[in-house]
């Protein structure tokens, strides 16, 4: 069985799905390794350290593809790769069947056995595949980084002999994984955090970890989506979030948004007015941009002056990180190859709740119903 990591092509993308670190345990089950040059460069993995823990380095890239039997990645083979594939192998990444399932098209047809990171099943067997949550967490610490890098103010409170300077506000809107770790590194900081969120489960998590948990009265609504996700609000709930928004937007120094309901476009939040009531130098991460965003002003992937406030909408904040990025996505592979490989060799199993929850298709036919809806 040859195992290929190819170079990523996606623009900015910066991270590997396997280090030379993951190899061990595959060369020991004889399983033959095949790395693109310059596959992990990016990511501080060098050729030589792939050579070294047991694969071969090829510059012949459309070779690797029709030969490979599996190949792990971060994002999706453009089109023409696809087509060059070996009939039958397995592609494991971040594939946005959901998004762009018509892009994937190509591998379908060549009889490929997708499985995407972003569908494994949030469920506790499944935890330490759980690349969603690994990115989140990367995105949430990098968020506040950033903000701290472009605010015109200090995060902690300092006490000199030339007086004091107060913390820095910083307001976190949805506290799921991104959230927490945007929470825990501000607080880290030293800033005075705040957050808001629409599950009641998120506010003993804020709470723990030095933040205050702003509640609003939603009118009682059922804000559970299951899976520990949020449900889709009315847009009277939606906007009684909005007012609370607003008003605390203008003592925040600093705001970092997460909100995401799975497989919609984000909530939009943030209004106009929120970000002009903040002060100037005031600096507002918005890390749903990926999903639209949740301030209605963000333009996915621009920076943007907005009186005075800078307005970040980064699409791709874990390969800002590519290092510790690829170390846990790497980590979420192996553990996720270990469920398709056995002895060496691939041993699929579709009965088993997790891959056939992660399989977006399998022998030129889409397996996921909701891929499946979309590819008719
Ligand atoms: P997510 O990225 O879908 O959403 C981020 C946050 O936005 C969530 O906390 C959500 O409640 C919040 N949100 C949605 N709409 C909002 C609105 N209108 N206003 C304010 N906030 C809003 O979620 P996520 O971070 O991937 O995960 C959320 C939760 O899922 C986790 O906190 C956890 O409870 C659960 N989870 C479970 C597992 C597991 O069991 N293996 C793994 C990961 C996450």
């Amino acid at each position: 069985m040859l195992l290929g990591i190819l170079k990523e092509t996606s623009p900015g993308e910066s991270r590997v799905a396997l280090l030379p670190e993951s190899l061990k345990g595959l060369k020991a089950q004889g399983i033959d390794i095949s790395v693109e040059a310059g596959a992990g460069a990016a990511a501080g993995a060098r050729d030589a350290d792939y050579a070294e823990a047991g694969a071969t380095i090829t510059t012949n890239r459309a070779d690797l593809l029709a030969s490979a039997d599996v190949l792990p990645g971060v994002n999706a083979l453009d089109p023409a790769d696809q087509a060059r594939l070996k009939a039958g192998a397995v592609v494991i990444g971040f594939l946005k069947p959901l998004d762009a399932s018509s892009a994937l098209q190509a591998a379908i047809e060549r009889g490929a056995t997708l499985f995407s990171m972003e569908l494994v099943p949030r469920i506790t067997r499944a935890q330490s595949m759980d690349a969603l949550s690994s990115m989140a967490t990367v995105a949430g610490y990098k968020a506040i980084v950033m903000a701290a890098d472009r605010l015109p103010r200090l995060f902690p409170m300092l006490m000199t002999a030339a007086g004091t300077v107060p913390p820095a506000k910083v307001f976190v809107i949805g506290a799921g994984v991104a959230g927490l770790q945007a929470i825990a590194t501000a607080r880290r900081l030293g800033a005075v955090v705040e957050a808001y969120d629409v599950r009641a489960a998120a506010g003993e998590q804020v709470r723990s970890l030095g933040a205050k948990f702003l509640d609003v009265d939603l009118g009682g609504i059922n804000t559970e989506g299951g899976g520990g996700y949020a449900a889709e609000l009315t847009e009277e709930a939606l906007d009684r979030g909005r007012d609370l928004i607003t008003k605390t937007a203008a003592h925040s120094d600093v705001i970092v948004s997460t909100a995401q309901v799975p497989g919609r476009p984000a909530p939009r939040l943030i209004r106009r007015e929120a970000v002009e009531a903040m002060r100037p130098g005031a600096v507002l991460v918005d890390l749903a941009a990926p999903a639209g965003g949740n301030c209605e002003l963000t333009k996915p992937g621009v920076t943007q002056q907005i009186n005075g406030v800078t307005l970040l909408a980064p699409l791709n904040l874990p390969a800002e990180v590519p290092v510790d990025a690829s170390k846990l996505y790497a980590r979420n592979v192996l553990n996720f190859l270990g469920l398709i490989v056995k002895k060496g060799e691939l041993a699929i199993d579709l009965t088993d709740e997790v891959l056939a929850g992660a399989c977006v298709a399998h022998q030129g036919k889409p397996v996921n119903p909701r891929v499946a809806k979309l590819l008719e």
